[in-house]
């Protein structure tokens, strides 16, 4: 039996071979089963956001299953919103010998002194579908074609509104969501969509009469529903006295569920005033509900399930001296390096495929939806 001194070797020693390998841009696959032996019930830790939206509680469970299944140990932490607690609920688990990071980043920015422990302690890192940005200590980023989520959005709303095929000409109305201003999903999710948007806005076939156009007049920090409500009842009292709003641009189901609940209070979704267009993210239930009863119009589903897997699986390639498998190594620059990610494909959902897509594939229970 080995030393534990000497497995933390063997273990820290394999950390650094997957990196130095992956570095050179060299495929490991020749990590030895001994060294696979010894990381096996090393405990691996994962920072997790918040527990107020169901995809965060849904990747917490996935992320520990597929790990457990692999014979990892897991501690799993929630920061409920707050980057200074998540900070030091990091630090915490690297003072308990977690072998392995798995973080999904309230504030990207917050990380770099907690980081700079996690790689002196020799622990890899992984960017859990959120960059986390400013320093060379992370590792490897698992996530979904961030800028494709926000052209899915757009082009839904330029399709529904008949301006793609230029079956209508506009002028529409529509108004604009982001995200937090602190996650960097936000500019991709944004940026995609506005690629979209953009030319028929030049075009004035479609109008922000609030005129919050710039990504930092449409943030909602935290991605808080109530704040994205509130938004949207000061643009409806102040830019919509006589005019109806015909898209709104949300970027994640509990937004869209504030906006949802602003617009109910101005009498949209009764007779006279029909929904608006109005987008989302995550696939959630009470959105996909929402879809159903045809209130909010889409959702973009992102197959967590597979991302858990993606994350699991790169750490325990990290882990033993084998590089995990990335398809992009070219967008996602934090600013002190561009990080090898491996990036999943979101899809469009409305009415007429959530069945097939979320139901048919086990997402959610059809039972949960009635
Ligand atoms: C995720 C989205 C999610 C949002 C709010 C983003 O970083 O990519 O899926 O809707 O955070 O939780």
């Amino acid at each position: 039996m080995r030393t534990r001194r000497a497995a933390l070797a063997a273990i820290a020693g394999a950390a650094s071979l997957a990196l130095t390998l992956s570095a050179c841009g060299q495929s490991g696959e020749g990590g030895s089963k001994e060294e696979g032996g010894d990381t096996k019930g090393a405990t691996i830790g994962i920072a997790m956001p918040t527990k107020s939206s169901e995809r965060w509680i849904a990747d917490g469970k996935n992320v520990v299953a597929d790990l457990e299944s692999k014979g990892y140990k897991t501690k799993l932490v929630y920061g409920e919103d707050d980057p200074d607690q998540q900070v030091s609920q990091i630090e915490n688990l690297i003072t308990q010998g977690v072998k392995a990071l798995i973080v999904a980043a309230i504030d990207n920015k917050s990380m770099n002194n907690v980081l700079q422990q996690a790689a002196d302690a020799k622990i890899p890192v992984i960017s859990y579908d959120r960059l986390i940005l400013g320093t060379k200590n992370v590792d490897y980023y698992a996530s979904f074609d961030n800028e494709k989520v926000g052209e899915l959005q757009g082009n839904y709303i330029v399709e529904k509104l008949g301006l793609k095929d230029g079956s209508k000409k506009g002028p529409f109305n529509v108004e604009l969501f982001a995200g937090s201003n602190d996650d960097n999903n936000t500019r991709y999710f944004f940026g995609g969509a506005m690629k979209v948007l953009q030319p028929y806005i030049d075009k004035k076939q479609l109008v922000v009469r609030s005129k919050q156009t710039a990504l930092n007049q449409v943030t909602t920090l935290r991605w808080d529903g109530g704040t994205a409500q509130k938004r949207m009842d000061d643009i409806l009292t102040s830019a919509y006295k006589s005019e109806r709003v015909d898209a709104v641009l949300s970027p994640y189901d509990g937004i869209s569920i504030g906006i949802l609940s602003a617009l109910r209070s101005d009498d949209y979704g009764s007779k006279t005033k029909p929904w608006p267009i109005v987008t989302g993210q995550d696939a959630e239930v009470a959105s996909v509900k929402s879809i159903i009863a045809d209130e909010q119009s889409m959702t973009v589903y992102k197959d967590t399930r597979e991302l858990a897997k993606v994350a699991s699986n790169m750490v325990d390639a990290a882990l033993n001296g084998k590089k995990p498998e990335t398809n992009d190594t070219k967008t996602y620059d934090n600013g002190a390096k561009v990080v090898p990610a491996y990036l999943l494909t979101p899809v469009s959902v409305d009415k007429a495929n959530y069945k097939k897509e979320v139901v048919d594939t086990g997402y959610i229970k059809e039972s949960d939806l009635n």
